[in-house]
Protein backbone atom coordinates (compact mmCIF):
# COMPACT_ATOMS: atom_id res chain seq x y z
CA UNK A 1 0.00 0.00 0.00
CA UNK A 2 1.11 3.60 -1.00
CA UNK A 3 1.65 5.56 2.34
CA UNK A 4 2.06 9.44 2.73
CA UNK A 5 2.25 11.40 6.02
CA UNK A 6 0.68 14.94 5.06
CA UNK A 7 0.70 16.32 8.73
CA UNK A 8 4.68 16.84 10.58
CA UNK A 9 6.70 19.36 11.75
CA UNK A 10 10.26 19.97 11.70
CA UNK A 11 13.04 22.97 13.36
CA UNK A 12 11.25 25.27 10.93
CA UNK A 13 8.37 25.33 12.94
CA UNK A 14 8.88 26.78 16.87
CA UNK A 15 7.70 23.56 18.76
CA UNK A 16 10.22 21.34 17.01
CA UNK A 17 13.84 20.23 16.40
CA UNK A 18 13.48 17.45 14.14
CA UNK A 19 15.33 18.00 11.03
CA UNK A 20 13.62 17.01 7.99
CA UNK A 21 16.51 14.87 6.58
CA UNK A 22 15.89 12.61 9.79
CA UNK A 23 11.99 12.88 9.49
CA UNK A 24 12.30 11.52 5.99
CA UNK A 25 14.70 8.60 7.18
CA UNK A 26 12.24 7.77 9.93
CA UNK A 27 9.25 7.76 7.09
CA UNK A 28 11.98 5.55 4.41
CA UNK A 29 11.98 2.92 7.89
CA UNK A 30 8.39 3.55 8.75
CA UNK A 31 7.66 1.86 4.87
CA UNK A 32 6.24 4.77 3.43
CA UNK A 33 6.21 5.98 0.33
CA UNK A 34 5.75 10.35 1.03
CA UNK A 35 6.04 13.06 3.22
CA UNK A 36 4.79 16.30 2.86
CA UNK A 37 6.26 18.86 5.38
CA UNK A 38 3.95 20.89 6.74
CA UNK A 39 5.64 23.69 9.69
CA UNK A 40 3.40 26.13 11.47
CA UNK A 41 2.13 29.37 9.79
CA UNK A 42 0.61 31.01 11.95
CA UNK A 43 -0.96 34.22 12.18
CA UNK A 44 -1.65 34.54 15.70
CA UNK A 45 0.97 33.49 18.36
CA UNK A 46 0.26 31.16 21.52
CA UNK A 47 -0.97 33.76 23.33
CA UNK A 48 -3.01 35.42 21.24
CA UNK A 49 -0.34 38.37 19.49
CA UNK A 50 -0.75 38.96 15.81
CA UNK A 51 2.52 37.72 14.27
CA UNK A 52 4.67 39.44 11.98
CA UNK A 53 6.16 39.13 8.28
CA UNK A 54 6.56 36.13 7.89
CA UNK A 55 10.23 35.15 6.16
CA UNK A 56 9.84 31.57 4.05
CA UNK A 57 13.96 31.15 3.41
CA UNK A 58 14.39 28.72 5.93
CA UNK A 59 11.33 26.12 5.00
CA UNK A 60 12.19 26.56 1.25
CA UNK A 61 15.84 26.19 1.80
CA UNK A 62 15.63 23.21 4.03
CA UNK A 63 12.89 21.55 1.70
CA UNK A 64 15.21 22.42 -1.31
CA UNK A 65 18.45 20.83 0.11
CA UNK A 66 16.52 17.63 1.09
CA UNK A 67 14.72 17.30 -1.23
CA UNK A 68 17.91 17.19 -3.67
CA UNK A 69 19.02 14.31 -1.10
CA UNK A 70 15.88 12.18 -1.18
CA UNK A 71 16.43 8.12 -1.58
CA UNK A 72 15.33 7.57 -4.78
CA UNK A 73 11.59 6.44 -5.78
CA UNK A 74 10.60 8.58 -2.16
CA UNK A 75 8.27 11.48 -3.18
CA UNK A 76 9.11 14.82 -0.57
CA UNK A 77 6.38 17.64 -0.82
CA UNK A 78 6.15 21.25 0.30
CA UNK A 79 3.06 21.94 2.53
CA UNK A 80 2.44 24.41 5.46
CA UNK A 81 -0.11 24.52 8.37
CA UNK A 82 -1.38 27.70 8.48
CA UNK A 83 -3.23 28.88 11.41
CA UNK A 84 -5.91 31.60 11.75
CA UNK A 85 -6.70 32.39 7.95
CA UNK A 86 -9.94 32.98 9.00
CA UNK A 87 -9.23 35.94 11.26
CA UNK A 88 -6.72 37.45 8.57
CA UNK A 89 -7.81 35.86 5.00
CA UNK A 90 -6.43 38.04 3.29
CA UNK A 91 -3.18 38.31 4.28
CA UNK A 92 -3.08 34.44 4.40
CA UNK A 93 -3.66 34.82 0.61
CA UNK A 94 -0.98 36.95 -0.04
CA UNK A 95 1.19 35.16 2.03
CA UNK A 96 1.05 32.08 0.14
CA UNK A 97 1.27 33.81 -2.85
CA UNK A 98 4.11 32.74 -5.60
CA UNK A 99 5.50 30.03 -3.11
CA UNK A 100 6.02 26.78 -4.88
CA UNK A 101 3.45 24.90 -2.05
CA UNK A 102 2.18 21.44 -3.42
CA UNK A 103 -0.58 21.50 0.07
CA UNK A 104 -1.45 23.91 3.04
CA UNK A 105 -3.53 22.72 5.96
CA UNK A 106 -5.92 25.02 7.46
CA UNK A 107 -5.79 24.78 10.98
CA UNK A 108 -7.79 27.06 14.14
CA UNK A 109 -5.66 26.56 16.99
CA UNK A 110 -6.34 29.48 18.73
CA UNK A 111 -9.89 30.92 20.18
CA UNK A 112 -11.25 34.36 18.60
CA UNK A 113 -8.90 37.36 19.83
CA UNK A 114 -11.72 39.05 20.94
CA UNK A 115 -11.87 36.26 23.87
CA UNK A 116 -7.95 36.50 24.25
CA UNK A 117 -6.56 34.65 21.44
CA UNK A 118 -5.34 31.97 23.62
CA UNK A 119 -3.99 28.77 21.54
CA UNK A 120 -6.17 26.02 23.10
CA UNK A 121 -3.24 24.55 24.44
CA UNK A 122 -2.34 26.98 27.36
CA UNK A 123 -5.79 27.08 28.60
CA UNK A 124 -6.35 25.59 31.73
CA UNK A 125 -9.84 23.60 31.00
CA UNK A 126 -11.10 23.30 35.33
CA UNK A 127 -14.76 22.56 34.25
CA UNK A 128 -16.16 20.70 31.74
CA UNK A 129 -18.04 24.44 31.67
CA UNK A 130 -14.55 25.31 30.41
CA UNK A 131 -14.45 22.92 27.45
CA UNK A 132 -17.77 23.64 26.03
CA UNK A 133 -17.42 27.17 26.17
CA UNK A 134 -13.60 26.76 24.27
CA UNK A 135 -15.99 24.63 22.15
CA UNK A 136 -18.30 26.73 20.69
CA UNK A 137 -16.03 29.37 19.77
CA UNK A 138 -13.71 26.64 18.41
CA UNK A 139 -16.66 25.46 15.75
CA UNK A 140 -17.11 28.59 15.31
CA UNK A 141 -14.16 29.22 13.83
CA UNK A 142 -13.99 25.90 11.60
CA UNK A 143 -17.29 27.35 10.39
CA UNK A 144 -15.47 30.67 9.37
CA UNK A 145 -12.81 28.94 8.25
CA UNK A 146 -14.18 26.76 5.93
CA UNK A 147 -15.66 29.33 3.63
CA UNK A 148 -12.09 30.48 2.86
CA UNK A 149 -10.25 29.12 -0.12
CA UNK A 150 -6.44 29.50 1.07
CA UNK A 151 -6.27 26.15 2.63
CA UNK A 152 -6.42 22.66 1.02
CA UNK A 153 -7.63 20.77 3.76
CA UNK A 154 -9.16 21.45 7.45
CA UNK A 155 -6.45 20.53 9.83
CA UNK A 156 -7.19 18.05 13.05
CA UNK A 157 -10.87 18.92 13.52
CA UNK A 158 -10.51 17.19 17.22
CA UNK A 159 -7.57 18.91 18.31
CA UNK A 160 -8.95 20.59 21.28
CA UNK A 161 -9.74 17.09 22.79
CA UNK A 162 -6.25 16.47 23.10
CA UNK A 163 -5.85 19.65 26.02
CA UNK A 164 -9.55 18.90 27.37
CA UNK A 165 -9.80 14.99 28.11
CA UNK A 166 -6.29 13.33 27.56
CA UNK A 167 -4.82 16.08 29.74
CA UNK A 168 -7.06 17.81 31.91
CA UNK A 169 -9.56 14.21 32.36
CA UNK A 170 -12.54 15.32 30.99
CA UNK A 171 -14.89 13.39 28.96
CA UNK A 172 -15.93 16.05 26.31
CA UNK A 173 -17.23 14.66 23.32
CA UNK A 174 -18.20 16.61 19.83
CA UNK A 175 -22.40 15.55 19.66
CA UNK A 176 -23.82 18.69 20.24
CA UNK A 177 -21.27 20.37 17.10
CA UNK A 178 -23.01 17.47 14.48
CA UNK A 179 -24.77 20.51 12.88
CA UNK A 180 -21.82 22.82 12.98
CA UNK A 181 -19.16 19.91 11.55
CA UNK A 182 -22.11 19.67 8.96
CA UNK A 183 -21.98 23.34 7.78
CA UNK A 184 -18.27 23.40 7.90
CA UNK A 185 -17.78 20.40 5.78
CA UNK A 186 -20.29 20.93 3.48
CA UNK A 187 -18.85 24.66 2.60
CA UNK A 188 -15.02 22.52 2.68
CA UNK A 189 -16.92 19.84 0.23
CA UNK A 190 -18.39 22.89 -2.13
CA UNK A 191 -15.46 24.29 -2.17
CA UNK A 192 -12.89 21.21 -3.59
CA UNK A 193 -11.54 20.85 -0.05
CA UNK A 194 -11.26 18.28 2.26
CA UNK A 195 -10.15 17.00 5.69
CA UNK A 196 -7.80 15.57 7.32
CA UNK A 197 -7.20 12.41 9.66
CA UNK A 198 -4.72 13.87 11.93
CA UNK A 199 -2.97 10.24 14.35
CA UNK A 200 -1.75 12.83 16.56
CA UNK A 201 1.11 10.14 16.19
CA UNK A 202 -0.62 7.31 15.87
CA UNK A 203 -2.99 7.76 19.52
CA UNK A 204 -6.01 8.49 17.56
CA UNK A 205 -7.42 6.80 14.51
CA UNK A 206 -10.45 5.32 16.21
CA UNK A 207 -11.69 8.40 17.22
CA UNK A 208 -12.59 9.64 14.12
CA UNK A 209 -14.79 7.47 12.86
CA UNK A 210 -17.45 9.61 14.02
CA UNK A 211 -16.59 12.63 12.11
CA UNK A 212 -15.66 10.24 9.01
CA UNK A 213 -18.80 8.75 8.83
CA UNK A 214 -20.88 12.20 8.94
CA UNK A 215 -18.28 13.58 6.29
CA UNK A 216 -18.77 10.42 3.72
CA UNK A 217 -22.72 10.98 4.33
CA UNK A 218 -22.49 14.25 3.21
CA UNK A 219 -20.89 13.43 0.28
CA UNK A 220 -17.14 14.54 1.63
CA UNK A 221 -14.56 12.45 -0.54
CA UNK A 222 -10.93 14.24 0.03
CA UNK A 223 -8.85 13.17 2.99
CA UNK A 224 -5.24 13.53 3.94
CA UNK A 225 -3.59 11.37 6.49
CA UNK A 226 -0.85 12.61 8.61
CA UNK A 227 0.58 11.95 12.26
CA UNK A 228 1.37 15.83 13.65
CA UNK A 229 4.87 14.36 14.46
CA UNK A 230 7.08 16.82 15.74
CA UNK A 231 9.49 13.86 16.14
CA UNK A 232 11.25 11.75 13.58
CA UNK A 233 10.48 8.41 15.40
CA UNK A 234 6.47 9.65 15.20
CA UNK A 235 6.35 10.19 11.41
CA UNK A 236 4.00 7.55 10.03
CA UNK A 237 2.25 6.53 13.13
CA UNK A 238 -1.44 5.24 12.90
CA UNK A 239 -1.09 6.17 8.68
CA UNK A 240 -1.29 2.18 7.46
CA UNK A 241 -4.07 1.47 10.69
CA UNK A 242 -6.15 5.48 9.11
CA UNK A 243 -5.75 3.20 5.71
CA UNK A 244 -7.28 0.24 6.92
CA UNK A 245 -10.22 1.98 8.70
CA UNK A 246 -10.69 4.02 5.70
CA UNK A 247 -11.18 0.76 3.10
CA UNK A 248 -13.34 -0.51 6.38
CA UNK A 249 -15.95 2.63 6.11
CA UNK A 250 -16.26 2.50 2.62
CA UNK A 251 -14.07 5.23 1.24
CA UNK A 252 -12.90 4.45 -1.90
CA UNK A 253 -9.37 7.03 -2.03
CA UNK A 254 -7.14 8.98 0.31
CA UNK A 255 -5.50 11.77 -1.23
CA UNK A 256 -2.33 13.20 -1.83
CA UNK A 257 -1.02 16.74 -3.11
CA UNK A 258 0.53 18.09 -6.36
CA UNK A 259 0.98 21.63 -6.78
CA UNK A 260 -2.21 22.56 -4.48
CA UNK A 261 -4.21 19.67 -6.74
CA UNK A 262 -5.85 16.64 -5.17
CA UNK A 263 -4.99 13.49 -6.60
CA UNK A 264 -6.57 10.11 -5.18
CA UNK A 265 -4.73 7.31 -4.29
CA UNK A 266 -7.12 4.01 -4.19
CA UNK A 267 -7.79 2.36 -1.25
ZN1 LIG B 1 -1.97 22.15 14.42
ZN1 LIG C 1 0.62 20.34 13.33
Amino acid sequence: MYLADYHNHTCCSPDSEAKLEDMVRCAVEAGLSELCTTDHLDLLGWHGEVLGDWDWTPVLGQYERVRAECPEGFELRLGIELGAIQFFPERAQKILEGVPLDFVIGSVHNVDPKLGGEDFYFIPYKTEQDCYTALDDYFKSLCALAKHDSYDVIGHIIYPLRYMNKRDGHSVTLDRYTEHMATFMRSAIGNGRGIEVNTNRGAEVEAWRPVLELYRELGGEIITIGTDAHKPEDVGKGVAQTVQMLKDMGFSYYTVYRGRKPQFIKL
